[in-house]
């Protein structure tokens, strides 16, 4: 690996993560039990399931399904650690704070390892985002932005409110540019942006089927923000 990158070298986190995998639950085509037995066989040893919540037009999980969703990862983290460790996760649109979040709902949502907020690209800048906020922070875990361009104000967003950032290398979009090409300039500008915030990032394939996983971008991902970016740590 070249040292001219403009950013510290690190030594590589050994565990391969995955922090974006859909499940029966909403609208993924797999079992819980069939995305861990796979990473078991691939070696990816951080796993996150974060199935869509509160999510419109997509199949998604509401309020009532959370405890079942919960105990059935628990059992399923127990049955794989410490070979595979599962982050429990969802992935919830920005614009689902925009309503009410009682005590209840955030007392389950703290159960969780993480979440993924969606859709921040979609929030204009006239927009006013305090009661957004305001949910947000209530949350205890930890929170990132999923599928979201580095923009300014995105950065910006993410710096202040705690937010990691996902490389999202899934193929309906285009952040593996990113793993692909990091010595360009454009890409290195971007990268040294999200250091120097201190904005931690997560991997994640955003896999809805097993039939076409990305192996070989996850495990590039990997090396790449393992060695120059500051890798999320999810499993406290
Ligand atoms: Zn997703």
């Amino acid at each position: 690996m070249k040292t001219n990158f403009g950013m510290t070298e690190k030594k590589k986190s050994d565990k391969m993560m995955d922090l974006h995998n859909h499940t029966f639950w909403s609208d993924g085509e797999n079992s819980v039990a069939e995305i861990m037995e796979h990473a078991k066989e691939c070696g990816i040893g951080v796993i996150g399931i974060c199935d869509h919540f509160l999510a419109g037009e997509t199949k998604a999980l509401n309020e009532n399904d959370l405890d079942t969703y919960v105990a059935e990862l628990n059992k399923f983290g127990n049955i794989y650690a410490p070979a595979v460790c599962l982050a429990k996760g969802l992935e919830v649109p920005i614009f689902a704070f925009n309503q009410m979040w009682d005590d209840t709902l955030i007392k389950k949502v703290n159960k969780l390892d993480y979440i993924l907020i969606e859709d921040y690209n979609n929030v204009r800048d006239d927009m006013d985002v305090s009661y957004i906020l305001n949910n947000i922070r209530k949350i205890q875990c930890r929170k990132g932005l999923a599928h979201t361009a580095p923009t300014e104000n995105a950065v910006a967003f993410m710096n202040k409110n705690n937010l990691f950032w996902e490389m999202n290398i899934g193929e309906a979009y285009d952040f593996y540019r990113y793993v692909d090409e990091y010595e360009k300039e454009d890409v290195k500008d971007i990268l040294k942006k999200l250091n120097c915030n201190g904005i931690k990032v997560s991997i994640g394939t955003d896999s809805h089927t097993l039939m076409d996983y990305p192996m070989g971008r996850l495990s590039q991902a990997n090396k790449i923000v393992g060695q120059y970016l500051k890798r999320l740590d999810v499993i406290k």
